[in-house]
């Protein structure tokens, strides 16, 4: 196989599905060929030199042989020589990794250049000034990237030369004093600076190759679950120049606008500039299009007849790729050149309209839009906004860049985010700009605010990638690195003050705003989860307490509550101070007395939830922590209570004494307490069939599941249901009549895993409750293993808390035995799983490749787990990917 594949100016060798071995840029460098598009001619070298390259430590044999004929035809098409001293050929030298890393690797512009060829192109351009102009851009970018001296040092030489100016501003010959500048930095680096154009190309080559084993970019492929073997191509192409003056420029475009998928062309784009300009942030770019935001005339204006093409070729892509593409342009003296052209990365809440509305435009059917939707993504869709009625006072207002709030401590260096996220300390991370640098703070940081850059700065792609809140291009903020503070008109933001964000409006605002969850709008969401529904075979119910609660869920689409934790309900005042009587009694009567007093109160709650889910199962179970939960445990606190209840202060305290247990989580809870104290089970399903039967009387359907939490036995599960079936009976004989119930269980326990065959004779449904689950199939406490788990992570031991990810290995297994065994009694058995793994895609489809038939999650989830119950029934049935 070739290690070289040519292509642009009308013949390309490769075409689209390449991309494993040209990389995509190379390979869709090649479609556009192929399509007829404008594309400066060059070549290739395959992702499989890569794997070569750091197998063997250098080049392979044969590619020298290679690069060499690639490069004498690139001269010949072009008609220019590399290296020659009238006519220089320049290239541009880019990675282009097979699995798309946006902002992660490196370019270099304008490579041919030296002291000789630099007054040829003037020469021939007629334009020293652009000579220059280019020659001092390829020794910064060959001396950062390729001689890895840090971009800062030439940072500050360009800061001492331009002040106030910009370098549009400079003369050729300052121009040319900057230039021996930089050289001047390289050289006290220690570092040589090749004249020799074919020695910057093999150094250049080797730079990218080396830039894929960068700790960031290994950083990247771990976080975003890319093979290392992907490995990087090296895009070689002839040079256009958008910084020649005149009708010159260069942009970035998306085909559909990234930040909320309207419909039209979306970018931005520098007139006289280069490459990398417009993403760097160093300027603040024009719009593409008239009317959208940002500094200076827009494309449209500034040249409508190349608006007007340059709208046209992206409509083709987008129709040729049928997926938003995001693509890079340069116009060189009035001639319009395609650089690049891939699939855009977009915000949840765009993926949504997007894919609606290509499915309407015919360009995709609903299976594809589904399959394009990552689920986890649409949290992000509901996002936090800010809350209408917030207070918040905006000190600065930048652009947009990412939508949704964030609210952090303001930090100005990505180490210091790290550190403050290992301390659980939200973070807003604060730069002029950020760089691949930054990658890993931003990874963890809640927000993103910088000075400088334009919708399509480094800062924006990213945080969009990344789905955080960001605001960019913040020209109201004043940053001060050194005394790690930032100035807003009048107030000063030091380091550690808290900032709160909003990456779809721009502001920036002192302290902590309250926030909301967003609705979504345009009904482009509501589409898609009808798509997903009727795709889904698993049932997805919520986890909701309150009347608010389940209003919620049902809103987001829940068939159901799935676990409705009574527990919750006793925080109400009136509620624990009866519950505290009921647990501190020493004689029946009184403790008859403070549940009778508790009744009422759960059987409101009940009445709500009935009312609000309309004949939509509601399981609701029992009591579940153990009682001295509902006691306090501060020694102020004590004394308090004592008082409010009447009772001795040395009373409470031998009460809690005796209550007291070394190990809560294994104690006397859950059924345990059904066991020992049955009136206080007697009195909630009392209190869940008055409310049951008074709701269904009114003409309300209604369909209590009562269930009983952390059964480890059989027998106890006989006992609690002979007594559920007990007390709902009687109260529907009170009433005369009652709604059709069921009875069942939690199973959180491994014994109750393997007991399921017996355990589900006397159930009607199983719900895995996988938080206990998990803490009692490792042994991990749930409440404490963050203290070593961040050890077992930085190990590699568990690369994910198996508490929010489902450890479908270990636990997984428990679920699957259980369910089976449970079902070879019971073949009518019901099984779900109820604990936060029932939010999560990964978990979600592992349930359902094990047949359960529900899943229940906190409401925001639940439409994360519509379509995540989708793909996983199409992804089972292989109707996936078409
Ligand atoms: C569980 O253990 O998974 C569960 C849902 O119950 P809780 O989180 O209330 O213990
Ligand atoms: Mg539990």
């Amino acid at each position: 196989m070739p290690f070289v594949y040519s292509f642009g100016d009308g013949k390309a060798d490769g075409n689209a599905t390449m991309k494993p071995l040209l990389g995509g840029k190379g390979a869709n460098l090649a479609e556009m060929t192929n399509l007829g598009l404008p594309v400066p001619p060059g070549f290739t070298i395959t992702t499989e030199v890569c794997g070569l390259f750091f197998a063997q430590g250098g080049w392979p044999s044969g590619l020298q042989d290679e690069v060499d004929a690639a490069l004498a035809a690139l001269e010949g098409r072009v008609g220019k020589k590399f290296g020659d001293p009238d006519r220089p050929l320049l290239v541009s030298v880019r990675s282009g990794a097979a699995v798309s890393m946006p902002g992660m690797m490196d370019t270099i512009l304008n490579l041919g250049l030296n002291d000789v060829t630099v007054e040829g192109l003037a020469r021939a351009s007629g334009d020293p000034r652009f000579a220059w102009d280019s020659y001092r851009r390829f020794v910064t970018m060959y001396g950062d990237v390729v001689l890895g001296i840090h971009y800062t040092r030439f940072h500050r030489v360009e800061e001492e030369i331009l002040g106030t100016r910009a370098f549009n501003d400079l003369d050729s010959a300052e121009l040319k004093s900057f230039v021996m500048r930089l050289k001047a930095v390289i050289t006290d680096a220690g570092q040589v600076f090749p004249e020799d154009p074919r020695e910057q190309l093999k150094h250049a080559i080797d730079a990218v190759f080396g830039s894929y084993n960068t700790h960031r970019a290994r950083y990247y492929r771990k976080t975003h679950g890319i093979p290392e073997t992907a490995g990087t191509a090296v895009n070689i192409q002839a040079m256009v120049f958008g910084n020649m003056g005149g009708v010159s420029g260069t942009g970035v475009g998306f085909t559909r606008n990234p930040k909320d998928g309207a419909p039209g062309v979306f970018g931005e784009w520098l007139p006289n500039a280069q490459g990398e300009e417009v993403v760097a942030g160093t300027r603040t770019p024009a719009p593409i299009r008239e009317g959208e935001a940002g500094e200076g005339q827009s494309l449209q204006q500034a040249m409508p007849a190349i608006f007007v093409e340059l709208d046209h070729m992206m409509r083709r892509l987008e129709a040729h790729y049928r997926e938003m593409q995001d693509i890079e342009f340069t116009i060189e003296q009035g001639k319009l050149y395609m650089l690049q052209t891939r699939t855009g990365k977009r915000t949840a809440l765009a993926a949504v309209r997007i894919g609606v509305d290509m499915v309407a435009e015919g360009l995709i059917d609903e299976t594809k839009a589904l399959s394009r939707i990552n689920p986890k993504d649409l949290e992000l869709v509901l996002r936090p906004v800010i809350s209408p009625a917030a207070k918040k006072k905006v000190i600065a207002k930048g652009l947009d860049a990412s939508p949704g709030a964030a609210c952090g401590r303001v930090v100005f260096n990505s180490n210091e985010v790290q550190e403050l996220y290992e301390r659980d300390e939200p973070t807003v991370l604060v730069r002029l700009e950020t760089s691949p640098e930054d990658i890993q703070g931003m990874t963890v940081a809640q927000g993103i605010l910088t000075a400088r850059g334009g919708q399509t700065s480094h800062a924006a792609v990213v945080a969009r990638g990344m789905g955080k809140p960001c605001v960019v291009g913040c020209t109201d903020i004043h940053v001060d690195y050194g005394r790690e503070l930032f100035y807003a008109g009048d107030t000063v933001i030091r380091k550690g003050d808290w900032i709160t964000i909003d990456g779809g409006t721009g502001e920036v605002m002192e302290g902590k705003v309250e926030m909301l969850s967003p609705q979504s709008e345009g009904g482009y969401m509501e589409k898609l989860l009808g798509w997903a529904d009727a795709r889904a075979r698993l049932q997805v119910r919520a986890n909701a307490d309150t009347g608010v609660d389940a209003a919620k869920a049902l809103q987001l689409g829940a068939r159901g509550i799935g676990l409705c934790r009574t527990e919750h309900m006793f925080f109400q005042p009136e509620a624990l101070k009866a519950m505290r009587r009921m647990i501190i009694a020493d004689d029946p009567q009184s403790r008859a007395r403070a549940l009778q007093d508790i009744l009422p109160i759960q059987r409101e709650m009940f009445t709500e939830l009935f009312e609000v889910m309309r004949g939509l199962p509601v399981t609701i179970r029992l009591l579940d922590p153990p009682l001295h939960e509902f006691l306090p445990s501060r020694d102020e606190d004590v004394s308090d209570v004592a008082k409010e209840l009447g009772i001795r202060v040395d009373a409470l305290h031998a009460r809690l004494e005796a209550l007291e247990e070394a190990n809560p989580m294994l104690g006397h809870r859950g059924v345990r307490v059904g066991v020992t104290t049955p009136e206080v089970y007697r009195m909630q399903v009392r209190a869940i069939f008055e409310a049951a039967c008074e709701v269904a009387r009114r003409g309300i359907a209604v369909h209590p599941e009562v269930m009983i939490p952390l059964v480890a036995m059989p027998e106890e599960l006989a006992r609690l249901r002979a007594d559920t079936e007990q007390v709902a009976e009687e109260v529907i004989a009170e009433y005369g009549n009652g709604p059709e119930y069921t009875i069942g269980t939690m199973i959180e326990l491994p014994r109750a895993c393997v007991l399921a065959a017996e355990i589900a004779k006397h159930a009607d449904f199983f719900s895995f409750g996988t938080n206990d689950l998990t803490q009692m199939t490792f042994g991990f406490s749930r409440d404490d293993m963050g203290k070593f788990f961040p050890d077992y992570q930085r190990l590699g031991l568990l690369p994910e808390s198996p508490l929010s990810v489902f450890d479908t290995i270990g636990v997984g297994q428990l679920v699957q035995m259980g369910t089976e065994r449970g079902r070879s009694t019971n073949a009518k058995l019901k099984v779900g799983v109820c604990g936060e793994h029932g939010g999560d895609p990964k978990s979600i489809e592992f349930c359902e490749n094990i047949g359960l038939n529900y899943v229940s999650c906190s409401p925001f989830r639940v439409p994360i787990a519509r379509v995540a119950a989708a793909r996983a029934a199409l992804l089972r049935t292989k109707r996936y990917w078409r």
